[in-house]
This record gives C-alpha cells, sequence and structure tokens, in this order.
C-alpha cells in the first residue's frame, strides 16, 4: 500500500532537465550543482512558491552562486566528533544520532551537505553500530535522532529504532529532527502519531524559515503532533534574502505559536561550501532579537545561536542588556531603550555562597 506522501516523494521535482524546465534555468548548470549536492523539491513546497527569487524559492531551488568558493565541507567539524558514522558525540549527556541520509526537499544551504543524499555515510549496519554506541555510553541521557530527515524513513523502521532507543534505561528523552512539516506534512499520518506516542518522553524539533511555509496542511500536521503531546519546537536559520528581516521573523515566531510549536533556535548561517549567498551578518541577527524582546510575547523569542566553527557547539549571542555589573549595581537597559539600576547583594551574602555538588556528572560545579 502506498500512502499519499511516498506518491507526493515519488512526483518530486528531481531530474535537471524538469528543473531547468520549471524554473527556467540552464540546465547545464543545474546538472553541475546536482552533482554537488542532490536536488529535490516536493510539488507540495514547489506549489508554495510564488514567484522566481521568493523566499520559498530560494531555499531549494539551485543557484549558480552554490557553484563560487568560500565556506568549508564540514564547518562544525562534526566528523572529529563521530565516534562511529551515525553518531555525533560533542556534549556531556546527549549525541546526534543521524538515520537517515535523505530529505524530502534539500535545502540549498544545508550544513550537512557532504553527508546529506550519500548513502555511503547512513546505511543499517551504522544505524545499529549507533543504537551499540548509546547502549554503551550511560552518560548519554537525551538522543536527537536526525539525518538527513528521520521521517523519510517508513514507519516501522522508524519505530525500531524508537524502540531500540527506548529499551536503554539510561536514555531519558527521544528527540527527533525533521522538516517533514515544512516539506511534506502529509507524512505525518494518523498512524505515525499514534506509533510516535508510545515511545514518550518525546520532543519533535520542526524547521520553518519563512510565515508562507505555515499552510493549513502544515497547520493539520503539527497539531496531530501536538494532540499526540509531543513538544514541539522550532529551528529557523537566518538567512539573507529569507528571513533576514524583523518584521518577517517575528510574523513567523508569532505564526509558529499559533500551531503550537514554540521557537527554539535561530541559527546563524554557518560557514559551509556554495552557501555563502545566503550568510548575513551577526549584527543582522542581533536586529532581530532586539525586534522581539519585549516587543512580543516572550514565547515566541527563541535563543539566537552561532554554532562555532571548528566543534565549538552551539553559543547563544545575546543584544547587550547589561551594560555594567559592579559589586554595587547592575546598569541594565531594557527593549526600548531606557536604562535601569538594580543594587546588588551585599559582600557579606556573596562570601556565604555554598558550592553545591552534582553527583550526576561527579563534578563539583560552583552555581552562581
Ligand atoms: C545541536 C546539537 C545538540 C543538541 O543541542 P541542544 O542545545 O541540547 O538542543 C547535540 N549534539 C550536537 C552535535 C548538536 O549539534
Ligand atoms: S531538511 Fe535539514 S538535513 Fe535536509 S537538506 Fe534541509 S537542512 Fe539539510
Amino acid at each position: 500500500m502506498s500512502e499519499d506522501w511516498q506518491q507526493q516523494l515519488r512526483g518530486s521535482l528531481r531530474q535537471p532537465e524538469q528543473i531547468a524546465l520549471r524554473f527556467g534555468l540552464n540546465v547545464e548548470m543545474v546538472r553541475r550543482i546536482a552533482r554537488i549536492f542532490r536536488v529535490q523539491i516536493t510539488p507540495y513546497y514547489a506549489g508554495l512558491i510564488k514567484a522566481k527569487g521568493d523566499p520559498i524559492y530560494r531555499q531549494v531551488v539551485p543557484d549558480v552562486a552554490e557553484l563560487s568558493d568560500g565556506g568549508v565541507l564540514d564547518p562544525l567539524a562534526e566528523d572529529e566528533d563521530s565516534p562511529v558514522p551515525s553518531i555525533v558525540h560533542r556534549y556531556p549527556d546527549r549525541v546526534l544520532f543521524l538515520v537517515s541520509h535523505c530529505c524530502a526537499s534539500y535545502c540549498r544551504f544545508c550544513t550537512r551537505k557532504r553527508k546529506v543524499g550519500d548513502a555511503s555515510k547512513i546505511n543499517p549496519r551504522a544505524i545499529e553500530e549507533g543504537i551499540n554506541y548509546i547502549r554503551n555510553h550511560p552518560e548519554v541521557r537525551d538522543v536527537i535522532i536526525s539525518g538527513g530527515d528521520p521521517l523519510m524513513l517508513g514507519d516501522r523502521k522508524l519505530e525500531f529504532i524508537l524502540h531500540s532507543l527506548r529499551e536503554i534505561p539510561h536514555v531519558e528523552i527521544l528527540r527527533i529532527g525533521t522538516r517533514m512539516p515544512c516539506f511534506l506534512p502529509q507524512r505525518i499520518t494518523r498512524r505515525l502519531v499514534n506509533m510516535l506516542k508510545r515511545y514518550h518522553p518525546l520532543y519533535i524539533n520542526v524547521h520553518f524559515n519563512h510565515p508562507d511555509e505555515i499552510t493549513p496542511e502544515a497547520a493539520r500536521a503539527l497539531n496531530l503532533l501536538a494532540d499526540a503531546g509531543i513538544p514541539l519546537g522550532n529551528q529557523t536559520v537566518l538567512l539573507r534574502g529569507v528571513n533576514d528581516d524583523p518584521y518577517v521573523m517575528r510574523h513567523l515566531m508569532q505564526k509558529l505559536l499559533t500551531v503550537r510549536v514554540r521557537p527554539y533556535y535561530i541559527y546563524q548561517a554557518d560557514y559551509v561550501k556554495g552557501t555563502e549567498h545566503f550568510r548575513t551578518t551577526v549584527e543582522k541577527g542581533l536586529e532581530i532579537m532586539e525586534s522581539l524582546r519585549g516587543w512580543t510575547s516572550g514565547l515566541a523569542v527563541p535563543y539566537f545561536v552561532i554554532d562555532a566553527p571548528g566543534g565549538g557547539g552551539k553559543i547563544p549571542v545575546l543584544p547587550k542588556y547589561v551594560q555594567e555589573i559592579t559589586a554595587e549595581k547592575v546598569v541594565l537597559r531594557n527593549y526600548q531603550g531606557e536604562i535601569f539600576v538594580y543594587p546588588q547583594a551585599s559582600e557579606k551574602k556573596e562570601k556565604s555562597r555554598v558550592e553545591l555538588t552534582c553527583p550526576d556528572i561527579g563534578a563539583n560545579l560552583p552555581f552562581p
């Protein structure tokens, strides 16, 4: 039995000739780009394009700028933190588990261009190895199932993975990172959701970059997931010509809340080869953060992070709200630019501060 979403996938735009014809591009250029990084667009997502070069178009239609220099292949040095091919273990208590090398459509700005679309990197044996790695590492209490897009797997394969992970006693929470509600909302079926809800606590992070992506179809998919008790977060990439505008970004964050998705991260675009035309300055991100905090619901304000080149992990970047901090006072600026002074606690109280221990990590952490 073939479901609606599988038919959508089969009918996706992927042949260079087909893409060139549909968008009026040079076939040879599309072929050259497709050899470097796969091109594919679901009919549903292609249907959201209103004009050539609009924010939907830019995310998935190949551009000659992808052939330009600048950027590196593995900017986050994920390969260095990869003990087995399907695992990235960078943080103390959680891992990224890559279970699929394909996506419903391919984002032209993808950070994992080097891996995504390459079947040799992620396969059933690599998945077994990943599960074994997690089983043998009792410090892993949070597994982020990622890829590619994990929901490209059929329900049975996905359930095998969730089931295997749930049998590991030290794995407390499961997360899935997926762009399906955006690219192929038909993938979120009642059957999928009924399966997912047997593996709680399960969190899902989705990926929307523009308010036009939140269609009635996407809303239906997200509501199904939320009704199954799955907390939904969103990750957005700050992209030139897509959402590098405070008004567009605020509208996106507000619209996400109406479909029960909590904005989680806005990422500064990574320094990836072939994506230079998408990058903005960091100041643009700060300007956007300034336009959110205070001006709209705190729930609509995510963290703005830079995934540090070289494998430093995600580092939050904040507008400068603390202007001065001394033993006596903290000088603060509010969202409207007004200055306020908070008197510090006395030194005496400071000295009586206790050191708390955190037995789980076995290290003494001085909590402020
Ligand atoms: C983003 C990421 C995580 C998860 O980070 P959170 O801040 O906990 O959401 C874990 N591992 C890697 C390698 C990541 O890039
Ligand atoms: S959905 Fe995610 S993994 Fe797939 S191409 Fe887009 S950014 Fe890359």
